[in-house]
């Protein structure tokens, strides 16, 4: 290994890839732009300092009605926002894109319910990519659909939900699409999404948006705000904030 090593360098040398004389270990060191001081929140999950809480537990003044007519019409007690059914999703007034999402979310109780129709919310990052919300204590459904899925392209890499009437944590860590001149994808979205501490998308490469029927696609977009879906069943919401990347 270390002859392989010394044959490499000599060859780096030789090409003028490396030269022994100019070298040093200041060379490959930089001081400038500093990171900005980010003071992290008093315990694990909590906003650190430069996050924009989107829901404190107090109201939904972050939020409208996603169809455009006007308030979110989710209701807000026990500091949890919590599905109304039929009143439809709702999404934030601002618009982002590269970002850092906490959002935790608790699934209602099972009755009657399965697969599907069973908890089941959504989060719509830039209003298009689903990261699905869904009952997953014994709740068998299609896995690209499941808890911790990206929906319909991507199962999770594990089911780390633990059990119905527990609040359930998600970490998102999102880098939204780049298009070009005539909204040509130059790059597509990729998605890293930890559930409880457990990683489900390990920097998935998402293929477009997330139909219920079809195939994904891309349409161009800019800075986008963050979607939450109804999806019939009354799902709650708390604690949840956000840092643009
Ligand atoms: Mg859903």
């Amino acid at each position: 290994m270390k002859q392989i090593f010394l044959i490499a360098s000599s060859l780096l040398l030789m090409t003028g890839v490396l030269s022994a004389q100019e070298w040093k270990p200041e060379s490959t060191e930089w001081y400038y732009p500093k990171p900005q001081v980010v003071n992290p929140g008093q315990t694990p999950g909590q906003p650190p300092s430069d996050a924009i809480v989107l829901f404190d537990g107090k109201n939904l003044s972050q939020w409208v009605s996603s169809d455009g007519t006007g308030e979110a019409k989710w209701k807000v007690s026990n500091g949890e926002m919590t599905v109304v059914p039929g009143t439809g999703m709702i999404r934030t007034k601002e618009y982002f894109g590269d970002c850092q999402l906490h959002i935790e979310f608790k699934s209602p109780p099972a009755e009657k319910y399965s697969g599907q129709n069973r908890g089941n919310s959504g989060i719509f990052l830039q209003s298009a990519y689903e990261v699905q919300v869904l009952d997953g204590d014994n709740n068998p459904t299609y896995v690209n659909g499941m808890i911790g899925s990206i929906y319909k392209q991507s199962a999770p890499l594990a089911n780390a939900y633990t059990k119905n009437g527990e609040w359930q944590v998600y970490d998102i860590y999102y880098k939204a699409p780049r298009f070009g001149r005539g909204g040509v994808l130059e790059k597509p979205a990729y998605v890293t999404v930890v559930l409880n501490g457990i990683v489900v998308q390990n920097n998935f490469e998402m293929k477009g948006n997330t139909p219920y029927t079809g195939l994904p696609e891309y349409h161009a977009h800019g800075r986008l705000p963050l979607a939450l879906q109804d999806h019939g069943t009354a799902v709650a919401f708390r604690n949840i904030w956000i840092r643009n990347l």
